[in-house]
C-alpha cells in the first residue's frame, strides 16, 4: 500500500474509535514522524505522544557527572557516541570540558575505543555507553575483546538501559495511552516477543515498526484495527526486519557480559531492573569500580520540563524555554541536545 492509502484507511478506522493516543516509546520514531509530517496527516482524534526512548535523554545527571569526572581526572581519554557531548551538566558539559583541555574524543562505534587504548597504553580510556538493547551488544563485543587482548587501560562507565521495566513502571495504572508504537530496531534484538509484555503486563495493544514512513503508517493501521476490535496483542509491522525471537547470538552476549539491575532515569528516577551492570566476572572492565567517583545531587536545569516530557505529560511547546533561551545551538536540556530528543524533533519540523 502507498502512504496515502494507509492514511486513508486510518481515517476511515479512527471514525469508530473516540479520542486516542498512541505512544511511540523510541526517539527515533519521534524524529522519523516529525520528519514526515505524520501527526498532521492523521485524524484529529489519533494523538501521538513521545515515550521515553532517546537514550541520550534518559541518561541520569548522575552518570553525566560521572563522565565529566573521569574525564577531568588525568591521563585519562573519556569516549562516547557524539550527541553525549552536548548534554549539559551543571554548568559545563564534555564538550565544555573538551573546549578547556580534557581528552574528550568522539566515537561512532564502540570497538573505536579499543583502537585508542591500544594506540595509548600509558593513558586510561574509558567508554562512555548508553543505549538500549540495540547498542549494548557492541559494548559486550568491546569488553569481551578487551578481555581476551588483556587490554588493561580500557574500562567502561556503563550507562546500558532496557526498555521493558521502564515502559512498564511509566505506564502501569495510568490511564490516557491507549496503544504503544515499538521501536523496530529494539525488536531486531529482543524479537517480537520482547514486547509482549506490553499486551499482558499493560493491557494496550502495541504494533512495531520500522523507520520508514510507510512502516510508521502501517503500524499505526494496525493499532487502529487492534482498537477497533478490542484486540490485546503485539503486532510485528516490520516483519522484514524483526523474526520471533530476535537475535540470539547478541543476547547471550549481552547477558554474558551484563546482568539487570536498578538504574536511574532522567525524569523517571530509579528502576527495578531497567538497567544493565556489568557482571563479577569481568568488573576489571568496570569504570565505576576503576575509579572513585565524587557524590552527585541531582539538580535540573532551571525552566526545564524534560521530566515531563520524558513521561509524556507534557509537550515540548509547553515549556518556557522552547524555541526562547533553548534551542539546539543553546540547550539547556537532554531533549533538546539528541537529534532523536522530542524538544529537538519539534523545533525542526513543528515551529
Ligand atoms: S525545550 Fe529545552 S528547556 Fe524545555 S524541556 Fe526541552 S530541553 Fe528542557
Amino acid at each position: 500500500m502507498r502512504a496515502a492509502e494507509i492514511i486513508e484507511a486510518i481515517h476511515k478506522k479512527a471514525k469508530g474509535l473516540g479520542n486516542i493516543a498512541i505512544m511511540e516509546v523510541c526517539g527515533t520514531h519521534t524524529n522519523e514522524l516529525h520528519r514526515h509530517a505524520i501527526p498532521q496527516a492523521l485524524p484529529d482524534n489519533i494523538r501521538l505522544v513521545s515515550g521515553p526512548g532517546c537514550p541520550v535523554c534518559v541518561t541520569a545527571q548522575s552518570d553525566i557527572h560521572a563522565a565529566l569526572s573521569i574525564a577531568g581526572m588525568k591521563d585519562t581519554v573519556l569516549c562516547c557516541y557524539g550527541d553525549m557531548l552536548r548534554v549539559p551538566c551543571g554548568d559545563t558539559s564534555l564538550l565544555g570540558m573538551k573546549s578547556d583541555g580534557a581528552d574528550v574524543r568522539s566515537v561512532v562505534s564502540a570497538l573505536e575505543a579499543l583502537e585508542i587504548a591500544r594506540e595509548n597504553p600509558l593513558k586510561q580510556v574509558v567508554f562512555f555507553a548508553v543505549g538500549f538493547e540495540t547498542t549494548t551488544p557492541h559494548t559486550a563485543v568491546l569488553i569481551e575483546d578487551a578481555a581476551r587482548e588483556n587490554v588493561g587501560n580500557l574500562s567502561v562507565l556503563c550507562s546500558h538501559k532496557t526498555m521493558p521495566a521502564a515502559v512498564t513502571a511509566l505506564l502501569s495504572g495510568k490511564s490516557g495511552i491507549d496503544a504503544l508504537m515499538c521501536p523496530g530496531h529494539v525488536a531486531c534484538i529482543t524479537g517480537r516477543k520482547g514486547f509482549d509484555f506490553v499486551p499482558e503486563k499493560l493491557k494496550i495493544p502495541a504494533a512495531i515498526a520500522g523507520f520508514e514512513a510507510c512502516d510508521m503508517l502501517f503500524a499505526l493501521l494496525k493499532i487502529c484495527d487492534m482498537l477497533e476490535k478490542s484486540q490485546l496483542e503485539c503486532f510485528n509491522a516490520y516483519t522484514r526486519a524483526v523474526s520471533e525471537n530476535g537475535n540470539d547470538p547478541a543476547l547471550r552476549l549481552t547477558y554474558k557480559i551484563f546482568e539487570e539491575s536498578e538504574c536511574e532515569w532522567r525524569g523517571l528516577g530509579r528502576i527495578t531492573e531497567s538497567g544493565l551492570v556489568i557482571r563479577d566476572e569481568y568488573s576489571f572492565f568496570d569504570a565505576r569500580r576503576r575509579f572513585e567517583i565524587p557524590d552527585f545531587t541531582e539538580k535540573n536545569a532551571r525552566m526545564c520540563i524534560c521530566s515531563k516530557i520524558l513521561r509524556g505529560e507534557a509537550l515540548p511547546s509547553d515549556c518556557p524555554s522552547f524555541a526562547s533561551v533553548c534551542t539546539p545551538e543553546t540547550p539547556l536540556g537532554a531533549c533538546m541536545v539528541s537529534s532523536e530528543g522530542s524538544c529537538a524533533a519539534y523545533y525542526k519540523y513543528e515551529r
